[in-house]
């Protein structure tokens, strides 16, 4: 297996500007590694140079210490798997997975054997004569990613490979992806815009943003220790106000809120380099799921808000409040407090779930 590294990766295009602009990441060997961020940051640039697709204008790719910036595609020994799967309909799964190697000319009992270990991988031995136009979408998914494995590549490309099944078929595949990376431990690099996805599989993920990368860390480091204000918006449902520091005292910092009120955090859960001296402007976030309903015997960090929206999505009930210093998210599991539109409530903003961004308008 392989790592992969990018050096100062940037590429633009006449018509979109730069597009990539100076990428430097690193996926160790065996890693599940993501680059995850909206549509257009970016991503499917960054993929693609590293296929071969795309040259990049300046910067490189290693993998391992052999520089393939440059290097033909058929040259890479990479597996590939895009949202269009590009499969041949009227032929059968065996064709479909073994059609690269008819074309490199490797045939009979070893194209067979190759096939069938692909197959194998994917949890498709069964259907290794059915056509593929006979097969569900989420069974053609997987006989495109067993095309990509059947040369037993260094490093596997997957770019929106989910984006065209429905929910359902979507989490079933997350664990068949999972799965299939922990039995070869093929380094993989993933591309998506969806976060659950990204969390649910990595081992890392870089968070990109019009071009550049936000934040490299593991699911958890990105989710509970963002660097920016975009990764922490980016991900999950979070809550920010913004303010102005009013006083720093030891680990305690005080934020002055829009209509004056006053919210308390720690100075030990910011974005690095934030500067925290009094007057200066930052945003305090809070996730939905750690907002609380006050108990009464708090005394700071309370907010009082009208229920504005309310939906049931099963395994939560995700709330809306309408409050002096603007919209508060909550997502409330289990039983309890049944909130209904138009009641009033007050919640408690726990310091200890308060995490201290950059001010709007800035990186
Ligand atoms: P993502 O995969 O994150 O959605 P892409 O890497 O596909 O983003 O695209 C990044 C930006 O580059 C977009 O603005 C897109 O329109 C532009 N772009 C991508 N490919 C080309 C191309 N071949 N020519 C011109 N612009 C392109
Ligand atoms: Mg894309």
């Amino acid at each position: 297996m392989v790592s992969v590294t990018l050096d100062g990766l940037t590429k633009s295009f006449k018509r979109s500007g730069v597009v990539v602009d100076h990428v430097d990441l690193r996926a160790e060997e065996g890693e599940f590694f993501t680059l995850l961020g909206p549509s257009g940051c970016g991503k499917s640039t960054t993929l693609r140079m590293i296929a071969g697709f795309d040259e990049p204008d300046s910067g490189q790719i290693r993998f391992n210490d052999r520089d393939v910036t440059y290097a033909p595609v058929n040259k890479r020994d990479v597996g590939l798997v895009f949202q269009n799967y590009a499969l041949f309909p009227h032929m059968s799964v065996a064709k479909n997975v073994g059609f690269g190697l008819a074309v490199r000319k490797i045939r009979g009992i070893d194209a067979k054997k190759m096939i069938q270990d692909a197959l194998a991988q994917v949890n498709l031995t069964k259907q290794v004569d059915a056509r593929v136009d006979e097969l569900s979408g989420g069974q053609q998914q997987r006989v495109a990613l067993a095309r990509a494995l059947v040369f037993r590549p260094q490093l596997l490309l997957l770019d929106e490979p989910m984006s065209n099944l429905d929910a359902k078929l979507r989490l079933d595949m997350r664990g068949a992806l999972r799965s299939l990376h922990n039995e070869t431990g093929i380094t993989s690099i993933y591309v998506t815009h969806d976060q659950a996805e990204a969390l649910a599989m990595s081992t890392r993920i870089a968070v990109m943003n019009t071009s550049v990368v936000h934040q490299v860390g593991t699911p958890a480091e990105v989710y509970e220790r963002p660097n920016t204000r975009f990764v922490a918006m980016f991900l999950g449902r979070n809550n920010v106000f913004d303010g102005t520091v009013s006083a720093v005292n030891g680990d305690e910092v005080y934020l002055r809120l829009a209509d004056g009120s006053m919210l308390r955090g720690s100075a030990s859960r910011t974005s690095p380099g934030l500067p925290l001296s009094p007057g200066s402007l930052i945003g305090a976030t809070i996730r939905a799921e750690a907002v609380q309903f006050s108990t009464g015997d708090q005394s700071e960090n309370l907010l009082d808000g009208t229920v504005s929206d309310v939906e049931y999505v099963g395994a939560t009930l995700s709330c809306e409040l309408e409050t002096a210093v603007g919209r508060v998210l909550l997502d409330l599991t289990g039983a309890g407090i049944r909130p209904t539109l138009g009641q009033r409530l007050t919640v408690h903003l726990s310091e200890k779930s308060i995490y201290f961004v950059p001010a709007e308008h800035t990186p």
